[in-house]
Parts: structure tokens; sequence; C-alpha cells
């Protein structure tokens, strides 16, 4: 049998007694397109962007390609965690009481 725990309070979590939620992340760089200037489209520069853009396609379809823009994260949690976490899924809440205990 396959034993879940809870990534945020290490509770063990047995199938089908409890529910298990899931959580996945995925963080990457917004890829928002450079403007285009009337320079950029003579022949040198479409060169060296389809080259940049051949590279770029490279580096997504390379699973292990180290690549610190993008990574997934994925959870298993327990009922009170998710309940948690849907509640502040950033740590918001945390990061202010942070603040506050520092004053
Ligand atoms: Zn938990």
């Amino acid at each position: 049998m396959v034993h879940f725990t809870c990534d945020l309070c290490g509770k063990e979590l047995t199938p089908g007694s409890e529910c298990r939620y899931v959580v996945k992340l995925e963080v990457f760089a917004a890829d928002d397109p450079a403007e285009i200037t009337e320079d950029d489209l003579d022949d040198d520069h479409m060169e060296a962007l389809s080259q940049l853009l051949r590279d770029e396609e490279a580096n997504l379809v390379d699973p292990d390609a180290v690549s610190p823009s993008y990574k997934t994260f994925r959870y298993d949690l327990c009922p009170e965690c998710h309940k948690k976490f849907v509640r502040d899924p950033l740590g918001k809440e945390a990061a202010h009481k942070f603040d506050f205990s520092k004053n």
C-alpha cells in the first residue's frame, strides 16, 4: 500500500480513511516578447532571432535542463493543511506575522 504524509505537518495520510489533497505549482518567467522595431527586421537580426527561438525551444523540451526560471512543485496535504493553504497560498499571512514580531 502506498503511504502518503502531509508535506506541511508530516501527518500520515491513510488511503481510504482520509482525504488527501494534491497541490501542484508551476513557476516560470513570463515570456513577454520584446517589441520588434524596423531595425530588427533586417536579415542578420532575423537570423539571430530565429536562433534564439530555437535555443528556447530546446530548453523547453529538455526536462533535465537546469533552468531556475522554470520549476514545478507537488505537495500532498492533509485536510487541515489544505484548508490553511487555500486560505493563504502564498503565506502572506505568515509573512505579515513575522514582520510584526520583529518590531
Ligand atoms: Zn497537514
